[in-house]
């Protein structure tokens, strides 16, 4: 940490001490408290480290979850000073007694009052969730912002997202992360998860330089081409390969194929689509979605009819979709997602829209014969799925900020 007191409560920022005599000389004659918990702090002056307090003895202080890596004291250095040259008054580590509270930044700006929490490592959902809720419960809004090093990419177009990282997904569905040693923010956008293992996502570097903190949080969309080129390559890979390799999580799937006699890289190219709310949906979009094509509809007559309700009903009551937390997002987002893919399904002609929830079943679904009428009906069907992204392919289910 950067701050601590004195005997008589005077303050130390080590950010506004840049002197390394002065720092030594305030080692030799002061002796410094933690101003939360008040046992001793030692003034730390390394050379791979900035100057920085640590306990003395560790793990007593209830604030202190992490020891802080030289990663994250070098980022949150970098983020004060940023913050600082906008114009901000910012404090760094200040405490909030009535909630337990010491985000690493916390600016006021206007009306709003911004706590900066900045990640580098993972910590679990129930501490998450406590400190991001005694900020709300004080009208504190709070940016989590996950260190560079936790950012894992899959190419130019592709992460991996952990639980804890979907916790932090912002307002404007994004991540933002923020490495020190690039000195630049990554934002990832337009989250929308392929598998278990990987997500698209649009991502947009930052420089420190030439940001700004609003342009920072501005949510930047998509370009569908991009969306579609990079979906319809994974399906393909992934109708080679993916399901060869598949977790036993994904048998009756398999199952449901063999049984068919359907080649596993003939699956029903109206499953594994993109969706805009797909990111609520934990399950892998390939699993759900052949439970509502194949099972639930599939089992359906020609012509007869069915509702969402009970569509929804029958994913979580059967146990066959996880929601993810996302507590930054609207709890409507998973039966958004449904409707988005029953309305894509009115989009390719598999069933049509009657009344409000009511639909109709029009055919069967449909099963390629051979890999090359898959890639051609993946084609299609992508085509009618980025319909439901809009002219401006927002992403947005905001609740909070
Ligand atoms: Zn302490």
């Amino acid at each position: 940490m950067f701050v601590a007191i004195n005997d008589k409560e005077k303050r130390y920022n080590l950010l506004h001490i840049r002197n390394k005599e002065r720092l030594l000389s305030l080692r030799r004659e002061e002796q410094f408290f933690c101003p939360v918990c008040k046992q001793e702090v030692q003034l730390k002056i390394g050379e791979h480290k900035q100057p920085h307090f640590a306990h003395k003895r560790a793990h007593t202080c209830l604030l202190e979850f992490e020891r802080e890596s030289p990663y994250h004291l070098k980022g949150k250095e970098l983020l004060y000073q940023w913050l600082h040259k906008q114009g901000f008054d910012v404090k760094v580590e200040r405490y909030f007694p009535s909630i337990a509270q010491r985000p690493d930044l916390f600016i006021t700006a206007d009306e709003t009052q911004l706590a900066i929490e900045y990640q580098c490592s993972t910590i679990s959902a129930d501490v998450f969730m406590k400190r991001t809720c005694s900020y709300w419960k004080e009208g504190i809004r709070v940016l989590w912002i996950l260190g560079g090093n936790q950012f894992k990419r899959q190419g130019a177009h592709w992460l991996r997202l952990s639980a804890f990282h979907t916790l932090c997904v912002q307002p404007g569905t994004y991540l933002l992360y923020f490495c020190p040693e690039a000195s630049s923010f990554f934002q990832c956008s337009s989250l929308i998860p392929f598998s278990s293992a990987a997500a698209f996502s649009h991502m947009v570097p930052h420089p420190l330089r030439s940001s700004n903190l609003s342009s920072v949080l501005a949510p930047s969309h998509v370009t569908l081409s991009q969306l579609q080129r990079e979906w319809n390559n994974k399906k393909k890979a992934w109708r080679r390969n993916g399901l060869y390799v598949m977790h036993p999580y994904y048998h009756p799937f398999l199952a449901y194929l063999y049984e068919k006699r359907i080649p596993l890289s003939c699956f029903p190219p109206e499953s594994l689509i993109p969706l805009p709310s797909l990111l609520s949906i934990q399950t892998p979009a390939l699993l759900w979605q052949s439970f509502i094509l194949i099972e639930e509809i599939g089992k359906l007559r020609v012509g007869d009819f069915f509702s969402s309700h009970y569509m929804y009903t029958r994913l979580v009551r059967k146990g066959k979709v996880k929601i993810r937390s996302l507590p930054y997002l609207s709890s409507s987002m998973p039966k958004k997602a449904l409707l988005e893919y029953l309305h894509f399904l009115c989009f390719t002609g598999y069933i049509e829209h009657v009344d409000t929830f009511k639909y109709r079943k029009k055919r069967e679904p449909l099963i390629p014969q051979h890999e090359e009428e898959a890639y051609r009906m993946d084609e299609e069907m992508i085509g009618y799925a980025l319909r439901l992204f809009g002219p401006h392919a927002t992403l947005e289910h905001e609740k909070r900020i």
